[in-house]
Protein backbone atom coordinates (compact mmCIF):
# COMPACT_ATOMS: atom_id res chain seq x y z
CA UNK A 1 0.00 0.00 0.00
CA UNK A 2 1.59 3.16 -1.22
CA UNK A 3 1.61 5.01 2.13
CA UNK A 4 0.67 8.82 0.90
CA UNK A 5 -1.87 11.36 1.97
CA UNK A 6 -5.26 11.32 -0.13
CA UNK A 7 -5.98 14.64 -1.06
CA UNK A 8 -9.82 14.83 0.17
CA UNK A 9 -9.99 17.43 -3.52
CA UNK A 10 -12.16 18.91 -5.90
CA UNK A 11 -15.14 16.08 -7.28
CA UNK A 12 -13.69 13.69 -4.13
CA UNK A 13 -17.23 13.39 -3.14
CA UNK A 14 -17.05 11.90 0.74
CA UNK A 15 -13.77 12.34 1.93
CA UNK A 16 -14.21 8.98 2.61
CA UNK A 17 -14.48 7.61 -0.27
CA UNK A 18 -10.65 8.57 -1.93
CA UNK A 19 -9.67 5.88 0.70
CA UNK A 20 -9.72 1.36 0.85
CA UNK A 21 -12.46 1.15 3.02
CA UNK A 22 -11.63 -0.35 6.28
CA UNK A 23 -10.90 -4.24 6.36
CA UNK A 24 -12.41 -6.32 8.92
CA UNK A 25 -9.77 -8.83 8.97
CA UNK A 26 -6.64 -6.59 8.90
CA UNK A 27 -5.26 -6.05 12.53
CA UNK A 28 -4.63 -2.39 13.84
CA UNK A 29 -1.48 -1.85 11.81
CA UNK A 30 0.99 0.32 13.08
CA UNK A 31 1.12 2.15 9.93
CA UNK A 32 -1.07 5.01 9.41
CA UNK A 33 -4.47 4.10 7.08
CA UNK A 34 -4.73 5.35 3.85
CA UNK A 35 -7.91 7.10 5.18
CA UNK A 36 -9.48 10.54 5.82
CA UNK A 37 -8.46 12.03 9.08
CA UNK A 38 -12.35 12.78 9.37
CA UNK A 39 -13.64 9.14 8.49
CA UNK A 40 -14.75 7.07 11.81
CA UNK A 41 -15.60 3.62 10.90
CA UNK A 42 -16.66 3.12 14.11
CA UNK A 43 -19.53 6.45 13.99
CA UNK A 44 -22.58 5.75 12.10
CA UNK A 45 -22.67 7.64 8.50
CA UNK A 46 -24.97 10.22 7.89
CA UNK A 47 -26.46 8.11 5.23
CA UNK A 48 -28.08 5.46 8.27
CA UNK A 49 -29.88 8.01 9.65
CA UNK A 50 -33.54 8.95 7.73
CA UNK A 51 -33.27 12.33 6.27
CA UNK A 52 -35.40 14.70 8.25
CA UNK A 53 -36.16 18.53 8.08
CA UNK A 54 -33.94 19.01 10.84
CA UNK A 55 -30.83 16.96 9.42
CA UNK A 56 -31.70 17.09 5.51
CA UNK A 57 -28.32 20.03 4.76
CA UNK A 58 -26.55 17.51 6.67
CA UNK A 59 -26.98 14.51 4.20
CA UNK A 60 -25.67 17.37 1.53
CA UNK A 61 -22.29 17.18 0.10
CA UNK A 62 -21.76 20.87 0.07
CA UNK A 63 -18.57 20.69 -1.24
CA UNK A 64 -19.64 19.19 -4.60
CA UNK A 65 -22.72 21.47 -4.97
CA UNK A 66 -20.23 24.22 -4.74
CA UNK A 67 -17.84 22.66 -7.42
CA UNK A 68 -20.67 20.70 -9.58
CA UNK A 69 -23.04 23.81 -9.59
CA UNK A 70 -22.04 26.67 -7.09
CA UNK A 71 -19.16 28.06 -9.51
CA UNK A 72 -20.28 27.23 -13.22
CA UNK A 73 -23.52 29.21 -11.79
CA UNK A 74 -20.97 31.71 -10.98
CA UNK A 75 -19.27 31.49 -14.59
CA UNK A 76 -22.18 32.14 -16.31
CA UNK A 77 -23.11 35.06 -14.48
CA UNK A 78 -19.27 36.35 -15.01
CA UNK A 79 -19.81 35.50 -18.65
CA UNK A 80 -22.53 38.28 -18.69
CA UNK A 81 -20.27 41.15 -18.89
CA UNK A 82 -17.07 38.97 -20.18
CA UNK A 83 -16.55 39.55 -24.31
CA UNK A 84 -15.97 36.39 -26.03
CA UNK A 85 -13.04 35.90 -28.58
CA UNK A 86 -13.32 33.71 -31.18
CA UNK A 87 -9.99 32.19 -30.50
CA UNK A 88 -10.69 31.79 -26.79
CA UNK A 89 -14.15 29.94 -28.22
CA UNK A 90 -11.94 27.78 -30.35
CA UNK A 91 -9.61 26.86 -27.55
CA UNK A 92 -12.25 26.18 -25.31
CA UNK A 93 -13.95 23.68 -28.12
CA UNK A 94 -10.49 22.25 -28.46
CA UNK A 95 -10.03 21.66 -25.22
CA UNK A 96 -13.57 20.55 -24.30
CA UNK A 97 -12.77 17.89 -26.41
CA UNK A 98 -9.17 17.28 -25.06
CA UNK A 99 -10.34 17.23 -20.91
CA UNK A 100 -13.60 15.22 -22.39
CA UNK A 101 -11.15 12.29 -23.47
CA UNK A 102 -9.21 12.24 -20.68
CA UNK A 103 -11.82 10.72 -19.23
CA UNK A 104 -13.17 8.70 -22.20
CA UNK A 105 -9.97 7.39 -23.26
CA UNK A 106 -7.96 7.68 -20.02
CA UNK A 107 -9.65 7.32 -17.10
CA UNK A 108 -12.21 5.22 -18.52
CA UNK A 109 -11.34 2.79 -21.31
CA UNK A 110 -7.24 2.85 -20.09
CA UNK A 111 -7.54 3.24 -16.39
CA UNK A 112 -11.12 1.53 -15.38
CA UNK A 113 -10.85 -0.95 -17.80
CA UNK A 114 -7.53 -1.25 -19.58
CA UNK A 115 -8.42 -2.16 -22.37
CA UNK A 116 -5.07 -1.39 -24.23
CA UNK A 117 -2.01 -0.24 -22.96
CA UNK A 118 0.39 3.37 -23.35
CA UNK A 119 3.28 4.58 -23.23
CA UNK A 120 4.35 6.81 -20.76
CA UNK A 121 3.84 10.15 -22.22
CA UNK A 122 0.51 9.37 -23.06
CA UNK A 123 -0.40 8.21 -19.92
CA UNK A 124 0.63 11.80 -18.21
CA UNK A 125 -0.93 13.44 -21.11
CA UNK A 126 -4.37 12.00 -19.97
CA UNK A 127 -3.74 12.02 -16.26
CA UNK A 128 -3.08 15.61 -17.35
CA UNK A 129 -5.91 16.71 -19.30
CA UNK A 130 -7.97 14.28 -17.24
CA UNK A 131 -7.64 16.02 -14.33
CA UNK A 132 -8.51 19.27 -16.04
CA UNK A 133 -11.87 17.53 -16.38
CA UNK A 134 -12.63 17.79 -12.87
CA UNK A 135 -13.51 14.53 -11.87
CA UNK A 136 -11.89 13.51 -9.13
CA UNK A 137 -8.52 11.38 -9.53
CA UNK A 138 -8.06 8.36 -11.44
CA UNK A 139 -7.76 5.88 -8.76
CA UNK A 140 -11.16 7.58 -7.29
CA UNK A 141 -12.95 7.39 -10.64
CA UNK A 142 -11.91 4.27 -11.67
CA UNK A 143 -12.14 2.23 -8.46
CA UNK A 144 -15.88 3.26 -8.64
CA UNK A 145 -16.59 2.40 -12.06
CA UNK A 146 -15.19 -0.81 -11.64
CA UNK A 147 -17.85 -1.37 -8.60
CA UNK A 148 -20.26 0.17 -11.05
CA UNK A 149 -19.62 -2.31 -13.25
CA UNK A 150 -19.62 -5.36 -11.15
CA UNK A 151 -22.45 -4.50 -9.29
CA UNK A 152 -24.39 -2.67 -12.26
CA UNK A 153 -28.22 -1.42 -10.90
CA UNK A 154 -27.71 -2.97 -7.22
CA UNK A 155 -27.38 -0.86 -4.04
CA UNK A 156 -23.69 -1.53 -4.52
CA UNK A 157 -23.37 0.27 -7.61
CA UNK A 158 -22.26 4.27 -6.98
CA UNK A 159 -24.90 5.38 -9.38
CA UNK A 160 -27.44 3.07 -9.96
CA UNK A 161 -30.35 4.30 -11.78
CA UNK A 162 -32.32 2.81 -10.07
CA UNK A 163 -32.37 5.02 -7.84
CA UNK A 164 -33.53 7.63 -10.24
CA UNK A 165 -32.23 9.49 -13.75
CA UNK A 166 -31.21 12.25 -11.76
CA UNK A 167 -29.65 10.79 -8.86
CA UNK A 168 -27.24 8.60 -11.57
CA UNK A 169 -26.35 11.68 -12.95
CA UNK A 170 -24.90 13.82 -10.23
CA UNK A 171 -26.82 13.13 -7.53
CA UNK A 172 -24.95 10.71 -6.14
CA UNK A 173 -22.08 13.18 -5.98
CA UNK A 174 -24.33 16.12 -4.59
CA UNK A 175 -26.11 13.73 -1.62
CA UNK A 176 -23.12 12.00 0.80
CA UNK A 177 -22.58 8.36 0.30
CA UNK A 178 -22.06 5.67 3.40
CA UNK A 179 -18.63 4.00 2.02
CA UNK A 180 -19.62 0.97 3.42
CA UNK A 181 -22.32 0.38 0.63
CA UNK A 182 -20.00 0.74 -2.43
CA UNK A 183 -18.90 -2.68 -3.21
CA UNK A 184 -15.73 -3.32 -3.32
CA UNK A 185 -13.15 -3.44 -5.93
CA UNK A 186 -9.66 -4.82 -6.64
CA UNK A 187 -7.60 -1.55 -7.96
CA UNK A 188 -3.96 -2.91 -7.00
CA UNK A 189 -2.89 -3.00 -10.39
CA UNK A 190 -3.77 1.14 -10.70
CA UNK A 191 -1.98 1.34 -7.15
CA UNK A 192 1.17 0.37 -9.06
CA UNK A 193 1.06 2.66 -11.86
CA UNK A 194 2.87 5.30 -10.71
CA UNK A 195 1.33 8.39 -12.39
CA UNK A 196 -2.07 7.31 -11.02
CA UNK A 197 -0.48 7.47 -8.17
CA UNK A 198 1.62 10.76 -8.56
CA UNK A 199 -2.44 12.23 -10.06
CA UNK A 200 -4.04 10.75 -6.73
CA UNK A 201 -1.32 12.57 -4.29
CA UNK A 202 -1.65 15.89 -6.26
CA UNK A 203 -4.52 15.80 -7.11
CA UNK A 204 -5.69 19.34 -6.04
CA UNK A 205 -2.63 21.05 -8.08
CA UNK A 206 -3.61 19.01 -10.67
CA UNK A 207 -6.84 20.13 -10.86
CA UNK A 208 -5.94 24.02 -10.10
CA UNK A 209 -3.42 23.94 -12.54
CA UNK A 210 -4.87 22.11 -15.72
CA UNK A 211 -8.30 22.79 -14.82
CA UNK A 212 -8.09 26.83 -14.76
CA UNK A 213 -4.66 27.86 -14.78
CA UNK A 214 -3.49 26.35 -17.61
CA UNK A 215 -6.64 27.83 -20.03
CA UNK A 216 -5.96 31.25 -18.93
CA UNK A 217 -2.47 31.51 -19.32
CA UNK A 218 -2.96 29.89 -23.33
CA UNK A 219 -5.35 32.41 -24.12
CA UNK A 220 -3.48 34.92 -21.73
CA UNK A 221 -0.36 34.35 -23.17
CA UNK A 222 -1.58 33.60 -27.23
CA UNK A 223 -4.46 36.43 -27.66
CA UNK A 224 -4.20 38.68 -24.60
CA UNK A 225 -7.32 36.99 -22.54
CA UNK A 226 -6.32 36.24 -19.61
CA UNK A 227 -10.12 36.44 -18.04
CA UNK A 228 -12.13 35.17 -21.31
CA UNK A 229 -9.07 31.81 -20.96
CA UNK A 230 -10.20 31.36 -17.49
CA UNK A 231 -14.08 31.66 -17.87
CA UNK A 232 -14.71 29.81 -21.07
CA UNK A 233 -11.50 27.76 -21.40
CA UNK A 234 -12.00 27.35 -17.83
CA UNK A 235 -14.86 27.34 -15.68
CA UNK A 236 -17.43 26.99 -17.99
CA UNK A 237 -15.92 24.53 -20.39
CA UNK A 238 -15.34 22.32 -16.79
CA UNK A 239 -19.31 22.61 -16.83
CA UNK A 240 -20.06 21.07 -19.79
CA UNK A 241 -17.24 18.38 -19.96
CA UNK A 242 -18.73 17.62 -16.51
CA UNK A 243 -22.60 17.08 -17.76
CA UNK A 244 -21.01 15.36 -20.79
CA UNK A 245 -19.55 12.80 -19.27
CA UNK A 246 -21.81 12.06 -16.31
CA UNK A 247 -24.43 11.67 -19.00
CA UNK A 248 -22.56 8.08 -19.21
CA UNK A 249 -23.83 7.16 -15.79
CA UNK A 250 -27.24 8.75 -16.47
CA UNK A 251 -28.09 9.01 -20.20
CA UNK A 252 -26.59 5.62 -21.41
CA UNK A 253 -28.42 3.45 -18.94
CA UNK A 254 -31.64 5.10 -19.88
CA UNK A 255 -32.23 5.91 -23.41
CA UNK A 256 -32.02 3.55 -26.19
CA UNK A 257 -31.57 -0.06 -27.21
CA UNK A 258 -30.41 -3.06 -25.46
CA UNK A 259 -28.55 -5.90 -28.43
CA UNK A 260 -26.78 -7.38 -26.54
CA UNK A 261 -29.03 -8.15 -22.90
CA UNK A 262 -32.01 -6.50 -21.49
CA UNK A 263 -31.49 -7.46 -18.13
CA UNK A 264 -29.65 -5.33 -17.08
CA UNK A 265 -29.99 -0.89 -17.61
CA UNK A 266 -26.57 0.02 -20.35
CA UNK A 267 -28.53 1.03 -23.65
CA UNK A 268 -26.89 1.82 -26.84
CA UNK A 269 -27.82 5.48 -28.24
CA UNK A 270 -26.64 7.73 -30.99
CA UNK A 271 -27.58 10.53 -29.00
CA UNK A 272 -25.53 9.62 -25.78
CA UNK A 273 -22.56 8.90 -28.11
CA UNK A 274 -22.95 12.78 -29.57
CA UNK A 275 -22.77 13.59 -26.11
CA UNK A 276 -20.34 11.63 -24.83
CA UNK A 277 -17.36 11.11 -27.37
CA UNK A 278 -18.67 7.73 -28.23
CA UNK A 279 -19.18 6.25 -24.97
CA UNK A 280 -23.45 5.74 -26.04
CA UNK A 281 -22.64 2.21 -27.33
CA UNK A 282 -23.22 0.95 -23.28
CA UNK A 283 -24.96 -2.00 -23.81
CA UNK A 284 -22.31 -3.67 -25.90
CA UNK A 285 -19.60 -1.27 -23.30
CA UNK A 286 -21.07 -3.54 -20.29
CA UNK A 287 -21.01 -6.65 -22.49
CA UNK A 288 -17.22 -6.61 -23.49
CA UNK A 289 -15.79 -3.83 -21.07
CA UNK A 290 -12.09 -4.40 -21.51
CA UNK A 291 -12.88 -3.73 -25.89
CA UNK A 292 -11.16 -1.05 -26.37
CA UNK A 293 -13.78 0.17 -28.94
CA UNK A 294 -17.26 1.43 -27.65
CA UNK A 295 -18.99 1.67 -31.31
CA UNK A 296 -17.93 -1.19 -33.39
CA UNK A 297 -19.35 -0.06 -36.66
CA UNK A 298 -17.08 2.02 -38.59
CA UNK A 299 -19.99 4.68 -39.30
CA UNK A 300 -21.13 4.90 -35.48
CA UNK A 301 -19.32 7.90 -33.96
CA UNK A 302 -16.66 7.26 -31.66
CA UNK A 303 -13.92 9.42 -31.56
CA UNK A 304 -12.32 8.23 -28.34
CA UNK A 305 -11.67 4.76 -30.39
CA UNK A 306 -10.45 6.85 -32.96
CA UNK A 307 -8.21 8.72 -30.67
CA UNK A 308 -6.84 5.38 -29.57
CA UNK A 309 -6.60 3.74 -32.89
CA UNK A 310 -4.43 6.94 -34.13
CA UNK A 311 -1.64 6.61 -31.14
CA UNK A 312 -1.39 3.12 -31.77
CA UNK A 313 -0.46 4.60 -35.06
CA UNK A 314 1.73 7.10 -33.81
CA UNK A 315 3.58 4.20 -31.62
CA UNK A 316 2.10 5.97 -27.97
CA UNK A 317 -0.52 3.20 -27.57
CA UNK A 318 -0.43 -0.72 -28.10
CA UNK A 319 -2.00 -3.71 -27.22
CA UNK A 320 -5.70 -2.74 -28.11
CA UNK A 321 -8.08 -5.09 -26.84
CA UNK A 322 -11.28 -6.26 -29.04
CA UNK A 323 -13.33 -9.28 -28.68
CA UNK A 324 -14.35 -11.60 -32.07
CA UNK A 325 -17.08 -10.33 -34.25
CA UNK A 326 -17.74 -14.76 -33.59
CA UNK A 327 -18.37 -13.35 -29.63
CA UNK A 328 -19.96 -10.22 -30.46
CA UNK A 329 -22.44 -11.98 -32.66
CA UNK A 330 -23.55 -14.81 -30.44
CA UNK A 331 -24.29 -12.04 -27.40
CA UNK A 332 -26.91 -10.00 -30.18
CA UNK A 333 -28.11 -13.43 -31.68
CA UNK A 334 -28.99 -15.00 -28.23
CA UNK A 335 -30.96 -11.66 -27.30
CA UNK A 336 -32.47 -11.99 -30.24
CA UNK A 337 -33.36 -15.48 -29.79
CA UNK A 338 -34.96 -14.14 -26.03
CA UNK A 339 -36.95 -11.64 -28.24
CA UNK A 340 -38.15 -14.32 -30.41
CA UNK A 341 -39.50 -16.39 -27.63
CA UNK A 342 -41.13 -13.25 -25.58
CA UNK A 343 -42.80 -12.64 -29.02
CA UNK A 344 -43.86 -16.65 -29.38
CA UNK A 345 -45.28 -17.28 -26.17
CA UNK A 346 -47.53 -14.79 -26.65
CA UNK A 347 -49.25 -16.29 -29.97
CA UNK A 348 -51.85 -19.62 -29.70
CA UNK A 349 -50.20 -22.51 -31.14
CA UNK A 350 -52.58 -24.63 -30.57
CA UNK A 351 -53.10 -27.40 -27.27
CA UNK A 352 -49.29 -28.59 -27.21
CA UNK A 353 -49.95 -32.43 -28.38
CA UNK A 354 -49.00 -34.03 -25.23
CA UNK A 355 -51.53 -32.39 -23.11
CA UNK A 356 -54.21 -33.63 -25.52
CA UNK A 357 -56.67 -36.69 -24.55
CA UNK A 358 -56.30 -39.68 -26.53
CA UNK A 359 -58.79 -40.85 -28.28
CA UNK A 360 -60.00 -43.87 -30.01
CA UNK A 361 -60.58 -44.20 -33.86
CA UNK A 362 -64.69 -45.07 -32.82
CA UNK A 363 -65.38 -42.32 -30.76
CA UNK A 364 -64.19 -39.64 -33.55
CA UNK A 365 -65.97 -41.26 -36.25
CA UNK A 366 -69.01 -41.35 -33.74
CA UNK A 367 -68.31 -38.19 -32.55
CA UNK A 368 -68.35 -36.57 -36.19
CA UNK A 369 -71.83 -38.57 -36.72
CA UNK A 370 -73.35 -36.88 -34.12
CA UNK A 371 -72.77 -33.55 -35.56
CA UNK A 372 -69.66 -32.27 -33.92
CA UNK A 373 -67.24 -31.20 -36.61
CA UNK A 374 -64.06 -33.31 -36.50
CA UNK A 375 -61.77 -33.80 -38.17
CA UNK A 376 -58.86 -35.70 -38.10
CA UNK A 377 -55.22 -35.33 -40.30
CA UNK A 378 -51.89 -37.10 -39.23
CA UNK A 379 -53.19 -38.48 -36.22
CA UNK A 380 -54.55 -35.11 -34.82
CA UNK A 381 -58.12 -34.41 -34.38
CA UNK A 382 -59.48 -30.46 -35.04
CA UNK A 383 -62.79 -29.30 -33.70
CA UNK A 384 -63.53 -27.04 -36.94
CA UNK A 385 -67.37 -26.58 -36.26
CA UNK A 386 -67.13 -22.68 -36.24
CA UNK A 387 -64.62 -22.65 -39.07
CA UNK A 388 -66.97 -25.00 -41.92
CA UNK A 389 -68.63 -21.53 -42.85
CA UNK A 390 -64.90 -19.42 -43.26
CA UNK A 391 -63.48 -22.65 -44.97
CA UNK A 392 -61.61 -20.32 -47.85
CA UNK A 393 -62.36 -23.86 -50.16
CA UNK A 394 -65.87 -23.99 -49.14
CA UNK A 395 -68.23 -25.94 -46.47
CA UNK A 396 -68.66 -28.59 -49.09
CA UNK A 397 -65.06 -29.45 -49.29
CA UNK A 398 -64.33 -29.45 -45.20
CA UNK A 399 -67.37 -31.56 -44.78
CA UNK A 400 -66.45 -34.20 -46.93
CA UNK A 401 -63.81 -34.45 -44.52
CA UNK A 402 -65.24 -35.05 -41.31
CA UNK A 403 -65.06 -37.90 -39.59
CA UNK A 404 -62.46 -39.05 -42.01
CA UNK A 405 -58.61 -39.25 -42.11
CA UNK A 406 -58.17 -35.98 -43.97
CA UNK A 407 -54.28 -36.49 -43.75
CA UNK A 408 -53.98 -37.09 -47.68
CA UNK A 409 -56.82 -34.88 -48.58
CA UNK A 410 -55.17 -31.23 -46.50
CA UNK A 411 -51.93 -32.53 -48.03
CA UNK A 412 -52.32 -32.50 -51.31
CA UNK A 413 -54.68 -35.07 -52.16
CA UNK A 414 -57.84 -32.55 -52.63
CA UNK A 415 -55.51 -29.22 -51.90
CA UNK A 416 -52.07 -28.26 -50.61
CA UNK A 417 -52.63 -26.61 -47.80
CA UNK A 418 -50.58 -23.43 -47.21
CA UNK A 419 -48.09 -23.40 -43.56
CA UNK A 420 -50.37 -20.47 -42.36
CA UNK A 421 -53.27 -23.37 -42.94
CA UNK A 422 -51.28 -25.78 -41.00
CA UNK A 423 -51.15 -22.68 -38.24
CA UNK A 424 -54.47 -21.98 -38.13
CA UNK A 425 -55.63 -25.71 -38.20
CA UNK A 426 -53.42 -26.21 -35.01
CA UNK A 427 -55.22 -23.75 -33.07
CA UNK A 428 -58.87 -26.21 -33.32
CA UNK A 429 -56.50 -29.72 -31.69
CA UNK A 430 -59.08 -31.04 -29.19
CA UNK A 431 -57.59 -34.65 -29.38
CA UNK A 432 -54.80 -37.24 -30.79
CA UNK A 433 -55.98 -40.62 -32.22
CA UNK A 434 -54.67 -43.52 -30.61
CA UNK A 435 -52.17 -45.08 -33.23
CA UNK A 436 -52.24 -42.05 -35.48
CA UNK A 437 -49.05 -42.03 -37.32
CA UNK A 438 -47.94 -38.66 -36.68
CA UNK A 439 -48.63 -38.74 -33.18
CA UNK A 440 -46.61 -42.41 -33.08
CA UNK A 441 -43.78 -40.82 -34.58
CA UNK A 442 -43.96 -37.82 -32.10
CA UNK A 443 -44.23 -40.03 -29.54
CA UNK A 444 -41.12 -42.12 -30.18
CA UNK A 445 -38.93 -39.47 -30.07
CA UNK A 446 -40.23 -37.58 -27.43
CA UNK A 447 -39.64 -40.79 -25.32
CA UNK A 448 -35.93 -40.84 -26.74
CA UNK A 449 -35.50 -37.04 -25.96
CA UNK A 450 -34.94 -36.26 -29.40
CA UNK A 451 -37.36 -33.73 -29.69
CA UNK A 452 -36.95 -31.88 -26.21
CA UNK A 453 -33.62 -30.23 -26.57
CA UNK A 454 -33.49 -28.46 -29.94
CA UNK A 455 -36.94 -27.67 -30.64
CA UNK A 456 -38.10 -26.03 -27.15
CA UNK A 457 -37.83 -22.23 -26.53
CA UNK A 458 -36.70 -20.82 -22.88
CA UNK A 459 -40.33 -20.16 -22.22
CA UNK A 460 -40.81 -24.64 -22.89
CA UNK A 461 -42.65 -24.01 -25.68
CA UNK A 462 -42.40 -25.72 -28.57
CA UNK A 463 -41.03 -24.16 -31.75
CA UNK A 464 -43.14 -24.63 -34.79
CA UNK A 465 -40.65 -23.57 -37.86
CA UNK A 466 -42.66 -23.18 -41.25
CA UNK A 467 -43.83 -26.25 -42.62
CA UNK A 468 -43.33 -28.28 -39.53
CA UNK A 469 -46.60 -28.62 -38.01
CA UNK A 470 -47.68 -32.35 -37.00
CA UNK A 471 -49.90 -32.52 -39.82
CA UNK A 472 -48.24 -31.37 -42.32
CA UNK A 473 -47.02 -34.89 -44.11
CA UNK A 474 -44.67 -34.66 -47.04
CA UNK A 475 -46.01 -37.62 -48.74
CA UNK A 476 -49.36 -38.48 -47.32
CA UNK A 477 -50.20 -42.17 -47.92
CA UNK A 478 -52.88 -43.19 -49.97
CA UNK A 479 -55.90 -43.48 -47.47
CA UNK A 480 -59.11 -45.15 -48.04
CA UNK A 481 -61.18 -42.16 -46.28
CA UNK A 482 -59.88 -39.74 -49.05
CA UNK A 483 -61.54 -38.52 -51.40
ZN1 LIG B 1 -22.60 1.88 -17.08
ZN1 LIG C 1 -17.07 1.21 -18.21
Amino acid sequence: MPSHQPTAGMMAVDPAYVSEQPSAASKPAPKEPVRNTKYDPKKPHITETPMTKKNWYKHVNWLNVVLILGIPLTGLIAAWWTPLYWQTAVFAVAYYFATGLGITAGYHRLWAHTSYSATTPLKIFLAAVGGGAVEGSIRWWARDHRAHHRYTDTDKDPYSVRKGLLYSHFGWMLMKQNPKRIGRTDISDLNDDFVVVWQHKHYLKVVLFMGLIFPSIACGLLWQDWLGGFIYGGILRIFFVQQATFCVNSLAHWLGDQPFDDRNSPRDHVITALVTLGEGYHNFHHEFPSDYRNAIEWHQYDPTKWSIWAWKQMGLAYDLKQFRSNEIEKGRLQQLQKKLDQKRSKLDWGVPLEQLPVMEWDEYVDQAKNGRGLIAVAGVVHDVTDFIADHPGGKAMIKSGLGKDATAMFNGGVYLHSNAAHNLLSTMRVGIIRGGMEVEIWKRAHAEGKDTVMSKDAHGNKIVRAGSQPTKVFDPPASANAA
